[in-house]
């Protein structure tokens, strides 16, 4: 399969070629044509599926093709993304794949100055990117019009559910003209999730690209267990046991982030950290540096993590495990990308036994525990199984102090809605028949 068959038009292919993109991934495969046709689309796709040129590249070829000229302070496709980093990974993208048509494109998300976005928007713009509470600023200052808007696209849904927008989109969503196209990203299926697709989906073409809730394949996955304490100490060991020369590694809170680092400089690795209490411009610059190979080991908290595409990344370390057991697809989804197998380890405390259990059951696998050497915990974690038990009752796990998320917790906009019948439909739906929300798939 070629992109042209899937009906893209030249100056598209053209960008693509340079990119060197030779055949479309299997989501790009599926939404293209759908999206090209105007209709709505339901994706089941992390990161790494290819999933923004799936968007992205028919969105393009729509506005040029389709709609009048924007007008003044007006966006005519709007992507919602929980994050900054995302927004601008999704601009770049845009960027890339619209090189050679004359579109106009923006980004907006908060935490740098408004000005400068309000004045892009003056002109109008024909794609804006933007994080929601940036978004609904601009929108209550008249800085940006929704009456030409053609298509919303949400990415990565279920995070922005996550970060508590629940509230900003609804007074998004109340803005935007009722007649349009929404296409709906999202890695994971909770039940506010398919309510949002209820209220905001028309007949919708369902995607699902890669089983839902399991991690990607190609990531070997295993676990340590050692005392909390001692976790650096750990790190330190299997990185240069394993000669871990670039890994990605999460940490639950900011100041553990921080102080891992000040621990791996101290030691003359080349580390640098993204999370939410840095200011936007050293957030990037750390990601970039990342990126160009100048820093090997980048140390983040989810939130500010989500949604980065690094590519061929070869190991992600969970320093911590994550709080939100979907965090953990999300955080290995960097690994093991494009056909390289990954390798995802995490290190995991006596504490942590629930959230492990909890990781177990959504991706319907026990990981695998290695014993190092030295490192055998005091605080023994007990055996784990997929279905939540725990088969030594542990004691309570302790909340962490600090979690880096703005506003943690599920925000269940589905228990505001009521429109079952449809909601049933989406169940059904190819692709989701089996996926009964909250409910984990049985093991192998
Ligand atoms: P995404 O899932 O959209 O974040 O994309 C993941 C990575 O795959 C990005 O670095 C893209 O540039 C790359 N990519 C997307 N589509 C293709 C393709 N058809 N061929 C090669 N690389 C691709």
């Amino acid at each position: 399969m070629t992109f042209a068959s899937l009906g893209l038009i030249e100056p598209l292919l053209r960008a693509l070629e340079g990119l060197d993109y030779k055949t479309p991934t299997p989501v790009q495969a599926k939404a293209i044509p759908a999206v090209l046709k105007g209709r709505d689309l339901l994706a089941a796709a992390q990161t790494g599926t290819g999933k923004t040129a799936g968007f992205a590249l028919p969105l393009l070829q729509r506005l040029l093709q389709e709609g009048p000229q924007v007008a003044a302070n007006s966006a005519r496709a709007l992507v919602l993304v929980p994050t900054r980093e995302l927004a601008e990974q999704v601009h770049t993208s845009f960027q890339a794949y619209g090189q050679h048509v004359p579109l106009r494109t923006a980004v907006a998300y908060g935490g740098v100055s408004i000005n400068p976005q309000m004045m892009k928007l003056r002109k109008g713009v024909d794609v804006l990117v933007a994080t929601p509470g940036r978004l609904l600023d601009l929108y209550r200052q008249n800085a940006v019009k929704f009456t030409q808007l053609q298509t919303l696209v949400l990415d990565e849904a279920d995070r922005m559910l996550d970060l508590g927008f629940a509230r900003e989109l609804d007074e998004l969503f109340a803005a935007l003209p009722k007649r349009r196209q929404t296409l709906l990203f999202s890695a994971t299926f909770s039940d506010a999730i398919r309510q949002m697709a209820n209220g905001l989906l028309r007949d919708p073409l369902t995607v699902e690209v890669s089983p839902r809730n399991t991690a990607a394949k190609s990531v070997k996955q295993w676990l340590v267990t050692v005392d909390k304490k001692r976790k650096a100490e750990l790190f330190l060991h299997l990185q240069q046991e394993n000669r871990w020369r670039q890994a990605l590694v999460f940490a639950k809170t900011r100041k553990g982030v921080e102080e891992l680092v000040g621990l791996l400089q101290k030691e003359g690795l080349a580390a640098d950290s993204i999370h939410g209490d840095k200011p936007q411009p050293s957030r990037l610059r750390a990601l970039q540096r990342f990126k160009a190979g100048e820093v090997d080991f980048l140390v983040a908290t989810d939130v500010a993590a989500r949604g980065l595409d690094i590519e061929e990344m070869p190991l992600v370390v969970n320093f911590d495990l994550p709080i939100v057991a979907e965090d953990y697809v999300h955080r290995i989804g960097r690994t093991g990308r494009a056909g390289a197998t990954g390798q995802a380890v995490s290190l995991v405390c006596a504490d942590e036994v629930q959230l492990l259990a909890a990781i177990e059951t959504l991706i319907g696998q026990t990981l695998q525990r290695r014993d190092e050497p030295g490192f055998v915990p005091d605080h023994r974690v007990p055996q784990t199984a997929p279905g939540g038990q725990v088969i030594k009752k542990p004691k309570k796990p302790k909340q962490p102090k600090v979690p880096d998320a703005g506003k943690p917790g599920r925000v269940h906009l589905g228990a505001l809605l009521d429109d079952k019948p449809q909601v049933k439909a989406i169940r059904k739906a190819p692709g989701f028949a089996k996926a009964a929300p909250g409910k984990a798939k049985k093991p192998k």
